[in-house]
């Protein structure tokens, strides 16, 4: 017999200390067990379905148990489950790096592969310093992040993170790197376009640039939507301004793609989209299809051949036990051949206009600002009466703003649950980031589910 629902979810909160939580909440707000999933659904013991809205924290693609990933990971199992990948190599690693360089026009040709997002980040710092140490450049030591950007919770990724409820527990700890402004488009004053709002950003880089280029490392940017700060949208003109500074200066960019790569924003790379290309690209989450732990930093030759040497302490010393897991190589790689076989980007083109059609009713909504859209990413502000935060808050993927259980947040989320959608508003911000397999009538329910929590959540407003 299955478990219940409750025997699940109490064990659980006995025996697991979930991620991004504060534990008491659950006494009110029930855990969602889920048994299976398949396409874009989850399903519960008890029978009940959810449509994946957010595609699991952003990393499903072609929906949940897919037959190919799953017979190329079955098929993998078979063969080489795993092997150490410092005086090894397998055919998974090697194929994945060669499509993934392909796929940056070969300009960044080589792949260290780490276990998940936020050491992904570690090794760009990481490798950005090193760099400039073996170029006979000590003194580039520091970083520049972005307002209420978000990179990982390790202490390092931390220290290039601007999102206080994450960062400001752990200060002491951290090596602080200098912020510039963001360029956030929903700062535009009235007659602004998003590329002004760029360009005032971009002067604020470019004096931090004069002043202390000589220290800098690099600068971290998620390319086209700051993700965990409520899917704040910039223009390319940003990533354009960016690129040209840090030649002129001296300074890499580092693209952390690892929640807008793979299709998210509308194009393969985010970065495409300004006709840049960064000197690091940091990818994860999607790139095994919402499989397994996987990421990847991708450098440039540059990068590589100041690394290049008899000397061993010049080489990049780093590592982590599970680097270019074969089975999670595989189900990137498969992942990879149905962007081919499904045409992903074009048909997504497809896909989420209507899905942006089914949301226009919100465009009038007196309580909603900043509807929009970046290729598979919607998102709009909610404004409760009375308690209008502009929707910059950066409170990362946690969803509650405010530790009180009436939190338009969590509220949110009950009601869209109850509508048959996994849905976790970002404070005040809520968004979609479906995986790219849903049909005509999936939209429609998810459109149905949005507007219904949001009716919902506004008429319990306390
Ligand atoms: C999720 C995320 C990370 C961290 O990835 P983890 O796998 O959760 O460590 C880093 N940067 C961005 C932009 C992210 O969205």
């Amino acid at each position: 017999m299955q478990p219940s629902q409750s025997d699940l979810a109490a064990r659980s909160l006995r025996a697991v200390w979930h991620p991004c939580t504060q534990m008491k909440h659950h006494e009110r707000t029930p855990l969602l067990p889920v048994a299976r999933a398949r396409g874009a659904w989850l399903y519960g013991p008890d029978g009940g379905r959810y449509l994946d809205g957010i595609s699991s924290w952003w990393v499903n693609l072609f929906g949940h148990s897919h037959p190919a990933i799953n017979a190329a990971v079955a098929d993998q199992m078979a063969t080489l489950e795993h092997v150490m990948l410092a005086g090894c190599t397998h055919e998974p690693a090697v194929a994945l790096a060669e499509r993934l360089s392909a796929l940056t026009g070969r300009t960044l040709g080589h792949a260290f592969f780490a276990s998940d997002g936020a050491s992904a980040v570690e090794i760009a710092l990481k490798m950005s310093f090193h760099f400039w140490r073996n170029q006979g450049e000590a003194a580039k030591q520091e970083f520049v992040c972005i307002d209420n950007g978000y990179h990982g919770e390790t202490l390092g990724a931390l220290g290039v993170t601007d999102v206080a409820l994450f960062r400001d527990a752990y200060g002491p700890l951290l090596r602080h790197a200098h912020r510039v402004a963001t360029p956030d488009a929903r700062q535009a004053a009235p007659g602004e376009s998003a590329a002004d709002v760029a360009t005032r950003a971009l002067a604020d880089v470019s004096k931090l640039f004069e002043d202390r280029a000589g220290h800098l490392a690099a600068i971290i940017v998620e390319p086209l939507v700051q993700c965990a700060a409520g899917m704040a949208m910039h223009d390319p003109e940003y990533l354009r301004g960016l690129r040209k500074l840090c030649d002129e200066h001296g300074v890499h960019l580092i693209a952390d793609e690892i929640a807008v790569g793979f299709g998210r924003t509308g194009t393969f790379f985010a970065h495409e989209q300004a006709g840049i290309r960064p000197d690091f690209l940091c990818l994860s989450k999607g790139i095994s299809g919402g499989y397994l732990p996987l990421s990847v930093v991708l450098s440039t030759d540059r990068i590589h051949a100041a690394f290049y040497a008899d000397d061993l302490a010049r080489g990049f010393l780093h590592s982590h036990s599970y680097t270019g897991n074969p089975l999670a190589c595989r189900a990137a790689l498969a992942t990879l051949d149905l962007f081919d076989s499904t045409d992903a980007l074009v048909t997504n083109r497809k896909r989420f206009d209507s899905l942006e059609k089914a949301l226009s009713p919100l465009a009038a909504h007196p309580h909603v600002a900043h509807l929009r859209r970046r290729g598979g990413i919607l998102a709009f502000d909610v404004r409760e009466e009375g308690s209008l935060v502009e929707g910059t808050s950066a409170e990362g993927r946690c969803a509650e703003r405010r530790p009180t259980d009436a939190s338009f947040a969590r509220r949110y989320a009950a009601n869209a649950l109850a509508a048959g959608a996994l849905l976790r508003p970002i404070g005040q911000t809520v968004y979609l980031m479906p995986p790219y397999v849903l049909d005509e009538e999936e939209i429609t329910l998810l459109a149905d589910a949005t507007l219904t929590a949001l009716a919902q959540t506004l008429e319990s407003r306390t």
